[in-house]
């Protein structure tokens, strides 16, 4: 027996065998004044991703297609992939924006061409773009322009200069202070969108030739190496082989290793700012990383425009969960703090992703489980939900497809039924 994960994820949007759906889009009609409630943005690197962001509470996602995003090593959406994405996202209400933020070179200019009218009859809801030679292409279509991060802008003059030729809404440089964000706000009327969770570049995004130089792999055609990262000593050219330590310890030196940035701890200044989203990075991070922040941010959000706004435990358990390293407010409290880890380029995480929830059976209390890490009979494991509290259990029973008893599940993308102590919602992550 197969599972389509995503027709199981349809039903369930759809209310088949769930109560609770008309739960599922955040009520967004309580403003506070002065202060819309901001669009919660997320990365969707495919298909799986982009259901996980909408189930847990993303407003919006942005994708790359096969080309022209710079997400080169991602897997990236189809032309068929794509117009099911956008079918998927409008059956929510939602919101998605294809990133098209290459620095196009002439030899790209007529595929670009072909692209950006395909995403518009397509009818996604805007296009990413930093390259002027872009921008101007998706002029002649009906896109909506939204500017990329890429393009760093650091001032309300380019802001301005954007908006004028003709981009509805800016994605500021990660470089910016609350109070710079603030400034801009004031002077410019396009929507604002900034970046509140994620991986950071130790240059100024879209700035950067450490890849290319190293590697010949160009950070702005989407094919990043991640060098900053690398563990760096210093080599005097007539004793190869002998690396001399460049660093303060004994584990070496990162020095361009920047930390992730995670604004929840000031939320609060992050939506008085009054951008209109706010976006979180990931395109290459797991499932399980795009549902568990979505889950934080949504939850965050929501609780500040009901007046609870304060920082919860179970939110920080959760960021701290996930692949990550250590967490920067990076430049928008301008509090000096730094933002470089110099001990490790190796992200942390206390928790691993098991499986995925695809059908709950309420009569025999049975979960279907489609297989992603490996999992044995009297393991412990914590179901993480869309909606409800995560639950933990020790797993006492599993089957097969066929309905044989199993005592581990190796196999790659298994459906395996087990034995659950409490009622699960379709799309939660079953993890160690
Ligand atoms: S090498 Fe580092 S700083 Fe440069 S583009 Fe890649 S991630 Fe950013």
């Amino acid at each position: 027996m197969s599972i389509n994960i995503a027709d199981s994820i349809r039903n369930y949007e759809l209310g088949i065998g769930n109560d609770n759906d008309a739960n599922l889009i955040p009520n967004s009609s309580f403003h506070i004044p002065n202060c819309n409630k901001p669009e919660l943005l997320a990365p969707a690197g495919n298909f799986e991703k982009l259901q996980a962001a909408l189930i847990y509470g993303a407003d919006a996602v942005y994708f790359g297609g096969k080309n022209f995003s710079l997400r080169a090593y991602g897997d990236n959406f189809t032309h068929e992939e794509i117009l099911q994405a956008v079918e998927f996202t409008h059956g929510l209400g939602k919101k998605i924006y294809a990133a098209v933020n290459v620095f196009a070179h002439n030899t790209d200019l007529d595929a670009l061409t072909d692209y950006l009218k395909f995403l518009d009859a397509a009818q996604v809801d805007a296009v990413l773009v930093s390259d002027l030679g872009v921008l101007s292409l998706a002029k002649e279509t009906n896109l909506k322009i939204h500017v990329s991060t890429q393009a760093n802008v650091t001032n309300f003059q380019a802001a301005k200069f954007f908006q004028a030729l003709g981009a509805s809404r800016i994605v500021l440089a990660r470089e910016l202070t609350r109070e710079e964000i603030l400034d801009i706000k004031q002077n410019c009327s396009a929507e604002l969108e900034i970046f509140i969770h994620g991986a950071m570049c130790i240059s100024y995004s879209g700035r950067c030739w450490l890849s290319k130089f190293l590697t010949g792999r160009d950070a702005n055609r989407g094919a990043c190496t991640h060098s900053c990262r690398w563990k760096y000593n210093l080599v005097e050219e007539t004793r190869a082989g002998e690396f001399f330590p460049v660093g303060e310890d004994e584990r070496g030196s990162y020095v361009m290793n920047s930390k992730d940035l995670c604004l929840l701890p000031c939320l609060d200044k992050v939506i008085e700012s009054g951008v209109a989203s706010l976006k979180i990075e990931g395109r290459m991070k797991s499932v399980n990383y795009v549902a568990g922040v979505v889950k934080v941010y949504r939850a965050a959000i929501d609780s500040y425009f009901d007046g609870d706004f304060k920082i919860r435990d179970e939110w920080l358990d959760e960021l701290n969960k996930i692949a990550h390293r250590p967490y920067t407010t990076g430049f928008f409290l301008d509090d000096g703090n730094p933002t470089e880890i110099y001990s490790t380029s190796k992200p942390a995480r206390s928790s691993e992703f098991l499986g995925i929830v695809c059908d709950f059976d309420a009569s025999t209390m049975t979960a279907t489980i489609e297989q992603r890490g490996k999992f044995e009979i009297n393991q412990r494991v914590e179901f993480f939900q869309p909606r409800e509290k995560t639950f933990s259990q020790t797993i006492t029973s599993m089957h097969d497809a066929d309905g044989s008893e199993i005592l581990s599940a190796p196999h790659a993308q298994q459906i395996v039924k087990i034995s659950v102590v409490k009622p699960v919602e379709i799309w939660s992550l079953m993890r160690s």
